[in-house]
């Protein structure tokens, strides 16, 4: 288990993180999601014993995990970090990087398990191509598998498919999280897009002014949104008479007590998006058709 007891840090006189508590079994996901500048990225370095915390302590098992003034060496082998700067070797293979760590004790077990890896980050077809010849995104997926290798307790990812194409994102995030799972890894991944979060995460934490403004399943978070800011992680929202409603909670009928006039349609694929006026109020909704400017329309909540 993960346990981080109240952590604070600063960079020089800037407070970064304040009061950081919570708490991560073996085996399951957690995300840390928030604003760009949050401390996402900085609460990972933590974690991994990169920086030093001011106050608080972290543990996994009964290991205690300490900064550089503690630590000559920084990482540990039941821990995994990959950052959003994956340093790999340039003028070697891909599958030369992925088996950096791995003994060649024995070669065979080595070539499985890189040929699985490979797999996992759909990457065969670059076994033997050097990484300097590799895009942006080839080399995020070449980092991850070379943090699988050694099959970590607890991997630790900073925006892990930032450089990743809509292409092959949907189905790496599948293939890795599932592998996670599989092979009962501990996951931390700070992101900002809700696809990365919703189907994988057990847990989800939002950071906002140095702070855990929110700890719990991403499902709780979702139906429940506390406050503004969770919500638009997920998607457009409203604030009507004080409550968050999503704009897909919005639909329109043939009469009610709710009467606005259409401003705008958006298409979004499967609907539109529509900004509506009510009642003085610009108001977003989800319909399946395009509405024309001006359009007189009814609306319940659902
Ligand atoms: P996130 O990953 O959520 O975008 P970061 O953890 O990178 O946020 O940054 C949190 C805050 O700390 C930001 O205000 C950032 O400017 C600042 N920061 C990050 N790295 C450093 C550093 N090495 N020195 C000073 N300030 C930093
Ligand atoms: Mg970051």
């Amino acid at each position: 288990m993960l346990q981080v007891k109240n952590i604070s840090f600063k960079y020089l006189k800037k407070p970064v993180l304040q009061d950081i508590d919570f708490v991560l079994n073996a085996g399951e996901h957690l995300s840390i999601i928030g604003e760009s500048g949050s401390g996402k990225s900085t609460l990972l370095k933590l974690l991994y014993g990169e920086l030093d915390a001011n106050q608080g302590s972290i543990f996994w098992k009964d290991n205690e995990i300490l900064g550089p003034k503690h630590n000559l060496v920084v990482g540990y082998d039941f821990m995994k970090y990959v950052s959003q700067e994956f340093d790999l070797m340039p003028y070697t293979t891909v599958a030369e990087n992925i088996g950096k760590h791995l003994s060649n004790f024995y070669p065979e077990e080595k070539q499985a398990r890189i040929k699985e890896l490979l797999e996992v980050v759909e990457l065969t077809p670059f076994t033997d191509t050097k990484v300097k010849l590799l895009s942006g995104g080839q080399k995020q997926r070449v980092a991850l598998a070379r943090a699988l290798a050694n099959a970590p307790e607890i991997i630790l990812l900073d925006e892990p498919f930032s450089h990743i194409d809509n292409y092959k994102k949907q189905s790496l995030r599948r293939r890795l999280f599932h592998f996670l799972k599989e092979n009962n890894i501990a996951c931390i991944v700070a992101s900002h897009d809700k696809e990365d979060v919703l189907p994988y995460s057990d847990k989800m934490i939002v950071l906002n002014e140095h702070k855990i403004v929110a700890n719990n399943s991403p499902k709780h978070l979702y139906k429940y949104p506390e406050s503004p800011l969770i919500a638009s992680f997920f998607g457009e929202f409203n604030v009507i008479d004080g409550k968050i409603i999503y704009a897909h909670q919005i639909e329109v009928v043939g009469n009610s007590n709710l009467k606005a006039t259409v401003k705008t349609s958006y298409f979004k694929g499967p609907f539109y998006l529509i900004e509506a006026d009510l009642n003085g109020q610009t108001i977003l909704l989800e319909h399946k058709d395009y509405l024309d400017k001006n359009t007189e329309i009814y609306l319940i909540i659902k």
